[in-house]
């Protein structure tokens, strides 16, 4: 009832929950409350938790904030939706989001900009923007969001909670709506350090319906937060003195590097030569997958379908035209290009090679220190509208794609605030499936 007080006070101004499932939360809260009483409760009992718009949930409807998924309900439950359910979870609804989780600021919605609930003048971050908005004005609990290149992290940084990337293949991705299939993954958004580790080891784990997550045994995170005495900890050096950086986002970083030092860490400068090529290899990459995901929306399978066709390909481009909005039609066309043949080796090859060379780096240099650290994004929210250009957009991706290249888990972590009070977040990197060390040394932050 708290949490649905707060949604009725301020979704019609945060544009946050796309549907509120009242009635359905409340009969999931009495049998929760049951299920205590004869102590057979499971181990999310009484988390209250909001859905961004891209997990599949029976039943219930399910759009990618996208107008091509008008109508369209979800057939099945996808396998990390599932197991939060099979402990008892409470679902009080979809969130809004950017459409096909394509974009850092919840602006490409079909349904109209999320705002942050700090100044609503200005964007929450995305793509799961409403969902560290839900979190940041106590909508819910915690949310569950994706990241592809940041979708989860940037959005949390921007809102002043946490926002947790598990490694590539920690997660099934069965019932997630696929944007760039060798880089989605589902993540926590929340308060604390601990119920991202409580959500996590809830979600993780090998899956019939995925054969690409990962068959690694999920430690309990939740029981593994005490920190070690002692860290070897890198950090960019060229990130943290590039320009364009803001000031605050700067002092924050020295701060908390100062602090660790003083703390006994070994805190260290480390090269990292790719920090140019990052943003271009993430959109050759994504856009080329997300052009070959989206092709399935055609109007004869899902949802929206153009109502003036009048053959099979007028039904295509039609409904593909009307039913898809301009970010979503322009990646879909730069990655038609990058993957057409006569630059497939110009674009593709060249962007996955380059990839490697970020994760073998990447991973190298997580060899070496435990953690990587560096900021979330090179500024606070910015406002609504404010970034027009969408390379512009995509450049603001710096520092999240790294971890999104490389497979690592990442972790934003909510570290002050800037002159106008606005959140400004921090990112830890750890090697792959690492998730443990990780959410201790955050939780030692936070
Ligand atoms: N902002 C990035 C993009 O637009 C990240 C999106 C995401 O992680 N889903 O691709």
């Amino acid at each position: 009832e708290y949490y649905l007080d707060n949604i009725d006070q301020r979704n019609a101004e945060l544009n946050v929950f796309l549907e509120v499932w009242a009635d359905e939360a409340r009969q999931q809260a009495a049998a929760v409350d049951e299920k205590l009483a004869l102590g057979t409760a499971g181990r999310l009992a009484g988390m209250v938790i909001g859905l961004k718009d891209v997990l599949a949930y029976q039943g219930h409807s399910l759009q990618s904030s996208s107008r091509i998924l008008d109508g369209f309900k979800s057939l099945f439950t996808g396998t990390a939706v599932q197991r939060l359910l099979d402990e008892d979870a409470i679902f009080i609804g979809r969130q809004n989001c950017d459409e096909f989780a394509m974009g850092g600021s919840n602006e490409n919605s079909a349904f109209g900009p999320a705002r942050n609930a700090q100044d609503p003048s200005r964007v929450p971050g995305g793509s799961s923007g409403a969902s560290a908005v839900a979190v940041q004005a106590d909508m819910c609990l915690a949310s569950i969001g994706s990241d592809t290149g940041g979708s989860v992290r940037q959005p949390a940084a921007f809102c002043g909670v946490v926002g947790l990337k598990p490694t590539y293949s920690r997660i099934s991705r069965y019932g997630l709506v696929a944007f760039a299939s060798s880089f989605d993954q589902i993540g926590p958004i929340t308060h604390s350090v601990e119920d991202a580790a409580r959500l996590l080891e809830v979600m993780a784990g090998p899956d019939g319906m995925d054969s690409t997550a990962s068959q690694q045994p999920v430690p309990a995170y939740s029981a593994l937060l005490e920190p070690l005495p002692h860290y070897r900890i890198g950090y960019l050096k060229e990130a943290i003195d590039r320009p364009g950086l803001q000031p605050e986002v700067h002092d924050a970083l020295e701060g908390t590097l100062g602090a660790l030092r003083s703390q006994g860490h070994v805190v260290e400068a480390v090269d990292f030569p790719y920090l140019d090529e990052m943003i271009p290899t993430y959109y050759i990459l994504t856009t080329a997958e997300a052009s070959s995901n989206l092709s399935r929306f055609d109007g004869v399978k899902y949802g929206y379908r153009a109502p003036d066709a009048t053959d099979l390909e007028s039904l295509y481009k039609k409904t593909r035209a009307q039913g898809f909005g301009p970010e979503v039609q322009r990646r879909i066309m730069l990655g038609t290009f990058v993957l057409s043949a006569s630059y497939y080796d110009a674009y593709y090859t060249k962007a996955q090679r380059v990839r490697r060379l970020i994760k073998e780096k990447t991973d190298e240099l997580l060899r070496q220190y435990d953690f990587l650290v560096l900021p979330t994004t090179p500024t606070t929210a910015f406002k609504i509208g404010e970034k027009q250009d969408p390379v512009s957009m995509y450049l603001a991706d710096i520092f999240t794609v790294q971890a999104s290249l490389s497979g690592v888990p990442a972790i934003s972590i909510p570290a002050g605030q800037d002159a106008e009070g606005l959140p400004i977040g921090l990112q830890i990197l750890s090697g792959a499936f690492r998730e443990a060390e990780l959410l201790a040394f955050a939780n030692e932050l936070t």
